[in-house]
């Protein structure tokens, strides 16, 4: 049985391709910088499963202020607050934190929360621009 499963991995192919180039290069910035100068391409990564739960997209107009999504986020990701001005709640969502399991997608009763395809996330800084939704 486990030398069958070993078989099978053996020739099965990898769910996951050489992302983002084919093998490890002695300097990542060496290769970013070629990449930027045309002389190198960066493999596209593996395509997204369908219904893949992705960076969590707000929609701020929609928003009701209810904050059903901050009491449901296991990961404290959501921050409920009061803009300047503004009549209704709305909210901050700190990425870095999330763990995508999308309860506050399921819990938003106006559907002001959608799971999108994008996945690549990484950043150095956690509260980088890309990695604050509001
Ligand atoms: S997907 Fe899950 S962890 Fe991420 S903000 Fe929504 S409820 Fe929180
Ligand atoms: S659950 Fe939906 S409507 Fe309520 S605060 Fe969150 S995003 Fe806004």
């Amino acid at each position: 049985m486990i030398f069958g499963t070993l078989l099978k991995q053996l020739i099965s192919r990898p769910a996951t391709n050489p992302f983002p180039v084919k093998y490890m290069p002695k300097s990542v910035t060496g290769v970013l910088k070629k990449v930027a100068a045309g002389q190198a391409a960066i493999h596209p990564p593996v395509p997204t499963p369908k219904d893949l739960r992705g960076k969590i997209a707000y929609d701020r107009e929609t928003c009701i202020g209810c904050g059903l999504c901050e009491k449901v986020c296991p990961a404290r990701v959501i921050e409920l607050y009061k803009p300047e001005g503004e009549e209704k709640n709305k909210i901050r969502m700190y990425v870095a934190r999330c763990t995508f399991c999308a309860q506050c997608v399921d819990a938003c009763p106006v559907n002001a929360l959608a799971t999108t395809e994008e996945f690549l996330l990484a950043s150095p800084d956690r509260f980088a621009e890309s990695l604050v939704v509001e």
